[in-house]
């Protein structure tokens, strides 16, 4: 009866992209060709080297729980490779291997937070972190953040809301929704206010300008999590990982027991080869996504979005649609059943969101000219462009 649901789970939200990409389906069963940029996801498939890896970890049997806090040789070679890319040394007991990032997200905000605890992060800002930090009982402390400020959070703006509540600070570089990254120097002063800092970094190493820098760099003691569905396009095997201060590990590894048991075990092997062997394939995946983004940045513009610089880093942009609409949620409707293009209403990032879509390139350059080529005539039909 639906009178003994909670109401904290009657009450998560929903994700806005996938009341898009049901209707999209909707539209698809009857016949009607769409333009998929709403989905956050590579649209690449996993490298052939890690498939290969995945089917022999199978094969060899590797099929069974594991130690709960992942494999050994997975966790090693994580600390291996935080090392070459950012020079930062820690324990692979500092390691919990998770099914993907989005468990180790919230396995970090249920070890923080009591009751009215507080998180702080940006209005824009990626839905989970939100959601996640109501369902376990605390509360999304959200900053208003503009593109002038490329959506990111500065000391300036976090410390007049810095409180005995607060338990943390949680910031994603590169971003999303925006695709916009963190000037190291904003990291660095950010990293040293005083308060934990969690560092969500799956969107490392799908970088157009500039390198990523982790927050460990700046502060040994940070929280990470990051995972391999994006850079690798590993999203099915989930599998990401969380970095934490060693006092921390025995509590969050007793949640991952209780909740996960452990991540998958031949999914922990694939991974070890997508962190020593698939450096190419990523590369030519960046390469890619970055042909793309130079099409669609000036292309939107051409068209009358607003976009203030071209997005830095993973597979979005998050472009202001107010000479279009007053409603960005009514307009991504539109732009769906009109042009049969999916983009994401920015609302679904928060109240910021307002006023903007988010498109996620995701797709062939071919489908992107093609959405391109619809919204365009969508646009121009409604004298709106
Ligand atoms: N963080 C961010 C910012 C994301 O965009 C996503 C996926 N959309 C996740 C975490 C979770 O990814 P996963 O659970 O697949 O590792």
């Amino acid at each position: 009866m639906s009178s003994n649901i909670t109401n904290k789970a009657l009450q998560i939200p929903p994700f806005i992209v996938m009341e898009v990409l049901e209707r999209a389906r909707v539209l698809e069963k009857q016949g009607i060709s769409i333009v998929h940029m709403e989905v956050g996801e590579p649209d690449f498939n996993t490298p052939e080297c890690v498939i290969r890896a995945g089917c022999m970890a199978l094969k060899e049997g590797k099929t069974h729980y594991t130690h709960s806090q992942g494999i050994l040789p997975l966790r090693e070679t994580i600390c291996e490779d935080y090392k070459k890319r950012y020079g930062v040394l820690f324990d692979p007991d500092q390691v919990i291997v998770t099914s993907g990032t989005s468990p180790a997200l919230l396995m970090i905000f249920a070890s923080m937070l009591d009751r009215d605890d507080e998180i702080i992060m940006t209005n824009p800002y990626y839905p989970c972190y939100a959601n996640m930090v109501q369902f376990l009982g605390g509360k999304p402390r959200l900053i208003p953040v503009s593109p002038g400020e490329n959506f990111h959070l500065t000391p300036e703006k976090i410390k007049p809301v810095l409180s005995g509540k607060t338990k943390a600070i949680i910031i994603n570089s590169p971003e999303n929704p925006t695709g916009m990254c963190m000037a190291p120097m904003i990291m660095e002063e950010i990293a040293n206010l005083g308060v934990p800092v969690i560092s969500d970094e799956i969107y490392h190493g799908i970088r157009y300008e500039g390198n990523d820098h982790s927050i460990l760099e700046f502060n040994p003691s940070a929280f990470v999590v990051n995972g391999f569905s994006k850079r690798y396009a590993m999203t099915g095997w989930r599998l990401g990982y969380l970095i934490a201060p060693k006092d921390w590990i025995e509590p969050i590894r007793k949640i991952q027991q209780n909740f996960f048991i452990s991540a998958s075990d031949f999914a922990q092997w694939a991974g070890l080869t997508a962190l020593k062997e698939a450096q190419e394939d990523v590369e030519r995946m960046v390469r890619t996504y970055r042909e793309r983004r130079d099409y669609l940045y000036p292309a939107l513009r051409e068209l009358g979005f607003d976009i203030l610089r071209p997005p830095e880093g993973a597979f979005y942009l998050f472009a202001n649609c107010q000479k279009f609409s007053n409603n960005a949620y009514e307009f991504a409707f539109n732009i769906l059943e009109h042009a049969h293009v999916g983009i994401t209403p920015g609302i679904d990032f928060g109240s910021m969101g307002e006023g903007y879509v988010r498109f996620s390139y995701a797709n062939s350059l071919e489908n992107i000219k093609e959405g391109v080529t619809r919204i365009r005539s969508y646009l121009e039909g409604q004298g709106i462009r």
